[in-house]
This record gives structure tokens, sequence and C-alpha cells, in this order.
């Protein structure tokens, strides 16, 4: 197959793309990477009352994003260009006459109330919805009686009455339609613009795509397609349908299942490793087991025969895993970078950021082990950046020490940190261990004590490591505050 396979990821420009657009795009890319082959992105904008401004935009992004590179397309050209259906509209056109000429199509000028009407009817007699054919026999002066009337008609697609319609799809076997299942379909609209089927049709072919991989809800449009190519003497590509991504309640993806568009979850601070690592194992494994597989492992491996037929469901559990899993594996400076837009939007990290980025590259070491996206980080660290931490003095006094023990102990400690040389983990963790039984505390108590005095937190990254990040001078401020707290409950 090497240097054959040309796969095509064939948006069409209605929306931002979801997880289960670039699930699509993905596929396609490393089947095309696996294989030595082409691939290539077609935007097919060719339906003007549903076009989104910025989609075209987000698409290129998302895919840039996730590192899915294309050979032929937007913005990189090709041979097979131009790669916008809105720039290709005399190609369609002028298969849709030849189309007509030969017999296969026809003008059609129904009015949009008569098709409402037509479609009420069926709905009254329970039939099949889909076009009635009532121009497809029009005689010559029927039709130049429309023309004259100035009617700008659609052209409509002569399915064949009879027969089947099928094809083997690489993941769902054969597939076999009724074409008196398959209504009349248009090619072009009265706009002069094609239709999907027309366009995808004389696009594939001219582009020279050798698989066709999409979703399993475009299923029912293939044998409509592959009339088309009957119709006009071309070979076929090949046909992948891959399942649909479901949603915990094994319902289609979509928005009331929390975020689906790609670019949230860039915004959320997921690495584009991890989307990649994710969505490649949603609906394809390796052996049902492996989970963290890097890019060139899922080039080397990905096969359509594994790809699974029934619906995968979109396990964010998994995804905010695995992002932990990738987050883990950064370099201290690549997490610095990564992170560092995070920090930004937090006004007090982002100043800690602009006035003492030393301060900040020590403290995400601590936290690197328990974010799950980046988004998390500035909540992680807040405590460090705070002037005056919010200390509550339930918290404060842990459970088995009081109002008075808490502020001997406390005492005692600011006492041994003015002296405590080097401050760092190792004199901290020396000194505070025995100073609990000194005080007749248990450690546990001390420490909690301290945790909450130097972060506001019960649960916060290991203590002494937080304390000598904190350093001698902000944590005596965080203790004399704590202090003054317990002086006020006294007083
Ligand atoms: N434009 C279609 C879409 O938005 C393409 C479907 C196909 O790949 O044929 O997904």
């Amino acid at each position: 197959m090497t240097n054959l396979v040309r796969v095509r990821y064939a948006p069409s420009p209605t929306g931002y793309p979801h997880v289960g657009n670039i699930r699509t795009a993905l596929f396609n890319w490393l089947f095309a990477r696996h294989h030595g082959g082409s691939f290539i992105v077609r935007i097919e904008d060719t339906d003007v009352t549903r076009k989104v401004k910025g989609a075209v935009r987000a698409i290129l992004d998302s895919l840039r994003w996730l590192g899915l590179d294309w050979d032929e397309g937007p913005e990189v050209g090709g041979d097979c260009g131009p790669y916008f259906q809105s720039q290709r509209l005399e190609i369609y056109k002028e298969t849709a006459e030849r189309l007509i000429s030969q017999g296969d199509a026809y003008h059609c000028y129904c009015s949009p109330q008569r098709l409402e009407e037509m479609r009420a009817e069926q709905v009254r007699r329970k039939q099949p919805p889909g076009y009635d054919r009532h121009c497809r026999d029009l005689t010559p002066e029927e039709r130049a009686k429309k023309e004259a009337e100035g009617i700008v008609p659609v052209v409509r697609f002569k399915v064949p009455l009879e027969g089947r319609t099928r094809f083997n799809d690489l993941i769902y076997g054969d597939v076999v339609f009724e074409n008196n299942t398959l209504d009349d379909f248009i090619l072009l609209k009265s706009d002069g613009y094609p239709t999907y089927h027309l366009a995808n049709v004389v696009d594939d072919h001219a582009m020279e795509v050798s698989h066709v991989i999409r979703a399993e809800e475009w299923i029912s449009s293939t044998p409509r397609h592959l009339l088309l190519y009957q119709a006009l003497g071309l070979e076929p590509p090949q046909f992948v349908h891959h399942p649909m991504i479901l949603g915990p309640d094994r319902a289609k993806l979509s928005k009331r299942h929390g975020a689906v568009s790609i670019l949230d979850y860039r915004e959320q601070g997921y690495l584009p490793q991890t989307m990649f690592n994710f969505l490649a194992l949603i609906g394809w494994s390796l052996d049902d087991k492996t989970e963290i597989m890097s890019r060139q492992a899922l080039v080397d491996n990905f096969s359509l025969e594994r790809i699974s037929k029934t619906g995968a469901i979109f396990n964010r559990e998994k995804l905010d895993w695995m992002n932990g899993v990738y987050i883990r594996s950064l370099t201290a400076d690549e997490f610095f970078e990564a992170v560092q837009p995070y920090l930004m939007m937090d006004m007090a990290a982002g100043e800690a950021l602009i006035s003492d980025e030393q301060y900040v590259r020590k403290i995400l070491p601590l936290v690197q082990e328990r974010a799950k996206k980046l988004a998390d980080v500035p909540a992680l660290t807040r405590f460090f950046f705070e002037l005056q931490l919010d200390l509550d003095l339930q918290t404060l006094i842990v459970t088995g020490m009081d109002v008075q023990s808490t502020r001997k102990a406390l005492e005692v400690v600011r006492e041994r940190l003015e002296k405590l040389e080097p401050f760092d983990e190792n004199s901290l963790e020396a000194l505070l261990r025995p100073l609990a039984t000194e005080l007749g505390l248990k450690t546990g108590q001390l420490f909690g004590t301290l945790r909450v005095t130097a972060t506001g937190e019960t649960a916060a990254p290991p203590l002494f490591q937080t304390m000598a990040v904190l350093g001698r001078k902000r944590c005596l401020k965080r203790i004399e505050a704590a202090l003054d707290k317990i002086g006020k409950e006294l007083a």
C-alpha cells in the first residue's frame, strides 16, 4: 500500500471542531503516516448558510496544536488544489451538467412550499421521507415552461429505481442498501453551490483519495456516493467508517457531556501529547491494555483492523489521569513554560512571575505531581503568592490541641526558625521532628499546625519542602499572623 495511501480530513466549517471530528482527523493522519502516504485537509464550505466565522482558523489551530501536519491543504497548497470547496464551484457545475446530459441527473423546479406540503403528506401517511420525483420525467415543454417562469432549478440525481448498492467497508464489512430506499438527492443547489454528496465525490476523485476514513454517521451517504462514482465511470475509494465517540450514557458525545471543542481542552490545560494519545485510544487499541503510547509508537502500530466496531466511551477520568502522567513527564523547564500562561491569568502569581521568576521556578516542582491539568496550577500554588492567608482558627487548632498549646508551639517554632541555618528542607526536618517530642506533641499535630499556618490549607505539598521554598521571611510572617489570630481569640 506504501505511496498509494492518500487520505483526507474534510471538515465543514460549521462550528468549532470537537473531539469526535479531531479523532477522525487523527485516525486519518495515523493511517497516512503509518503507510508513508499523504494526509490532505479539505475544507467543505459549501453550506453558505451554516458557515461559522473563525471555524476554519479553529480547525487548523486544532490540527496544528496536536501536531497533525498536512501534506496538502489550506496554507500549504498542493497539486490538487484549491482545497476549499467554495473555490471549486466550476468543477461541480461541469460535473452536474455532464450528469444531466448523460441522463443521470435532472433539473427540479419544485418550490420549497411544494416540498413542504409533500413532506407533511408523507408524515401523515406514515411514508418514508424523501423527494417524490415530481420533476424526474418532465417533458421538454414542461421544463421550458418552468424556465420561462424564471424558476431557478436545483439539480437532482436520478437514483436507479431498482437494484442494490453494496460495498465492503474495511471496518463494518459488507454493507448493502436497497436503491429504492434512496431518494433523488440534490447535487447542485439553486445558489450554484454543490451539496456535500456531489462535492465530496468529485473531490475525493480529483484528489486521488485512496481511503475515505470517516465517522459512522456518514455511512448512509456512501451508497449515494457509490451511485455517483458509477454514473461518472470512476473507481471509488475504499470506505472505512469508524464508530462514534459516546458519552458515559452511551449517547453520541455532545455538549451535554461537558466541553467537546478540542480548543476548550487546550484552554483547560490538557497537553497536546495527552490529547493525541487519549483520542487515538478511543475506539482503537494496541492490545486492550497499553494506555501510554508515544506518537511514534502510535504511528508504528496503527492499523484499521484494530478499530473496534462498537462506539467507544469518552472517559474523562482516564483523560485526567493520562494528563497527570504527561504533566509529570515534563522537565521542570517544560512545565514552567507550559504553565506560564495560566499563572499570568492569576493576579498574584502573575506578579510573582514578573518580579521573582526564580521563586516561581522553585514552587512549580512541588505541584507538578498533583496537577491534573495546567489550569489547576494557579489554585494549587495560590498560597505561595498570597501576602496574607485567610486563616481559619478551627483548622489551625488541630485535633488534640487547644489554643494554648498551639500558641506555645508556634512561639517555639518562631524562635528556632529565626536561627535555623541553612533554611532548607533537611534542616527544617532535622529541627521539627525532634521538636514535636520536646513539646510533648505528636509529629502529626505539630506538622498539621505548621501546614495550616504556612499554607492556610490542610492538604498541601510536602511540608518541609514547602516551608523551604516559602523561605524564612514568609514563614515567620505567617507564624506571626497565626499568633495574632490566636491572640485575638484569647483577648
Ligand atoms: N464535510 C463532512 C464533515 O463535516 C465530511 C464527511 C466525509 O468525510 O465525507 O464531516
